[in-house]
């Protein structure tokens, strides 16, 4: 028997029309790069978004078409977020970070027809453009300045157009937006979102038990807008009539913090790396910021050691959430959020639970597999491999390459190890391109670099396999230490041993002054394992 209720379309549409009938008010505040702020309303972004849709029409987007963002996280980034899928087209968000060669394969495999670029980031896009033949139009956004002689300028564009636009009605799978991942093994591979998927995912966000995102908030995703959607950050805050946040191109922790002290911030979101720098300052002035309004910080990309939700809590009073996601998942599957059975824990077990990957959220669901494809148990400690499935989880990878990480019976395999305990959290010990083998055995970096981090002395770890000639693998351990303090290979051992068997402990360290990064802020194992992967034989 067929139900009898409305086929209402799961759009971006909608997001639009209820910020202008509700939310007209509502703040969109960003910094620029000459550090100032822009702020203006819900109800300015409503025009102009419908201006956009205009000026976009006039050049020839059409439905489906891929419109190309290479841009800060700033209101007019925001405007593109809304207005390219409103009209039908796909906002596909460029990723500033990544070397020319592999955003001109980027923007090639999209077949970008469009391209959306702050005045800023000109220089990098001219170093790639040149091999996009499918590009028809650049936009320059005039963050900076004015748009060069002859070039089409985004607020030239805005300003001829009425703001009239009516946003066409739409099927709820069609294509919104595409956001690669980073590649940082093989080439980066499309995940193309939905309006159905997007909505979904804002409304699992905006749950109490996700993010718990509402009209009184005022959310900062310091995520790029170009990772993973910032996390979804800008479509939740946007849905709900939150006030906006964005950074511009400002991630230095003194200029974030100034910022969510003015803006009276409530939730953040970022990578590890971000925080680690931001907790780093707070120690050594504790209290020039005024970091009251701020409820939560949102953390996940890689996983958030232990001792940083620690520090933040129980030195500045501030809450950290934890949350595993993938480009795959646009982004979030799971959240580590203490259960109400928890309240009686200790706060030492609490804390080691906000430090798991956590639980799934609703309509995700999760498995993990030997590698011979065997269901496992959820017993805390046999490691397999994670898959997951969900009305937000890619089903195949645009262009259809990495055809091996779908399953036969529908599941996407996520590339992370993990356990699950009997309450379905996961731990993730490492994703598989990192894993450690040591005589056959594996040794979880993740946990190790737990540990490090939770060093007084230690400011960023990360472990990685270092060749040997008896092991096969042996853990390394890249650090930096925090300004001013010291720390030797034994004092880290030491500290090291209490947690673990003697055979997981690093063969040897390495200091650094800083880590290598991804572009998304991860730590680059694979260049520790390019520059000191040999270490061990010499
Ligand atoms: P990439 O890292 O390739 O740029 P993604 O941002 O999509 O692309 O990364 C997804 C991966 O990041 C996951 O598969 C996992 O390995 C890692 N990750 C994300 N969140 C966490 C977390 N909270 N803890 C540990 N690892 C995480």
């Amino acid at each position: 028997l067929t139900g009898r209720m409305m086929d209402f379309p799961l759009t971006l549409t909608h997001f639009l029309d209820r910020a202008r009938t509700y939310f007209g008010q509502s703040e969109i505040v960003s910094r620029q790069p000459d550090r100032s702020l822009h702020r203006y309303t819900y109800a300015d972004f409503s025009r102009r978004a419908r201006q956009l849709a205009e000026a976009l029409t006039r050049l020839g987007v059409k439905p489906g078409d891929r419109v190309a963002s290479l841009c800060w996280n700033h209101y007019r980034h925001l405007e593109l977020y809304f207005a390219v899928p409103a009209m039908g087209a796909v906002l596909h968000t460029l990723n500033l970070r990544l070397h020319p060669n592999d955003l001109g394969y980027i923007a090639r495999h999209a077949e970008d027809r469009f391209i959306v670029v702050d005045r800023s980031l000109l220089p990098l896009l001219e170093k790639f453009i040149g091999s996009v033949p499918s590009v028809a139009h650049i936009i320059v956004v005039p963050d900076d300045g004015p748009a060069p002689e002859g070039r089409l300028d985004y607020e030239r564009l805005l300003a001829a157009e009425p703001g009239t636009f009516v946003f066409p009605p739409l099927e709820e799978r069609s294509a919104a937006m595409l956001c690669y991942t980073s590649g940082t093994t093989g080439n980066p591979k499309g995940v193309l979102y939905t309006h159905r998927s997007i909505v979904l995912h804002t409304l699992a966000e905006c749950m109490a038990d996700t993010f718990g995102i509402g009209e009184a908030d005022a959310v900062m995703p310091v995520v790029p807008m170009f990772h993973a959607a910032a996390w979804g950050m800008p479509f939740a805050g946007f849905f709900t009539g939150s006030k906006i946040v964005l950074p511009g191109p400002h991630l230095e922790p003194t200029s974030l913090l100034d910022l969510m002290a003015a803006e009276r911030v409530t939730l953040a979101a970022g990578v590890p790396t971000i925080w680690l720098g931001i907790l780093a300052l707070l120690d050594q002035e504790p209290s020039r910021w005024d970091l009251k309004s701020v409820r939560g910080m949102l953390i996940g990309g890689s996983a958030a050691p232990q001792a940083m939700i620690e520090g933040f809590q129980n030195r500045h009073g501030l809450a950290v959430t934890h949350a595993w996601g993938m480009t795959e998942l646009q982004p979030v599957g799971t959240i580590a959020r203490p259960r109400h059975s928890h309240q009686g824990k200790s706060p030492a077990e609490r804390f080691a639970l906000r430090a798991t990957q956590g639980y799934a959220l609703p309509f995700v669901e999760v498995r993990h597999v030997s590698d011979s494809g065997e269901v496992l148990p959820w017993d805390g400690t046999t490691m397999g491999e994670l898959e997951v499935r969900g009305p937000w989880v890619a089903s195949s990878y645009y262009g259809d390459e990495g055809a091996d990480r779908f399953t036969p019976d529908g599941w996407f395999k996520t590339g992370d190890v993990v356990t699950l305990d009997a309450e379905g959290f996961v731990r993730i010990t490492d994703r598989s391109k990192d894993v450690i083998k040591s005589g056959g055995e594996w040794i979880s970096s993740v946990a190790l670099e737990n540990a490090l981090m939770a060093h007084p002395a230690v400011l960023e770890a990360a472990v990685f396999a270092a060749k040997d000639t008896k092991w096969d693998e042996r853990p390394l351990a890249a650090v930096v230490l925090k300004p001013g303090q010291s720390a030797t290979r034994e004092q880290l051992a030491a500290h090291l041993e209490t947690h673990f068997a003697k055979w997981w402990l690093p063969e040897d360290y390495v200091f650094l002054a800083q880590i290598p990064r991804t572009s998304t802020g991860k730590f680059l194992k694979t260049k520790l394992r390019e520059d000191h992967g040999d270490h061990l034989l010499k």
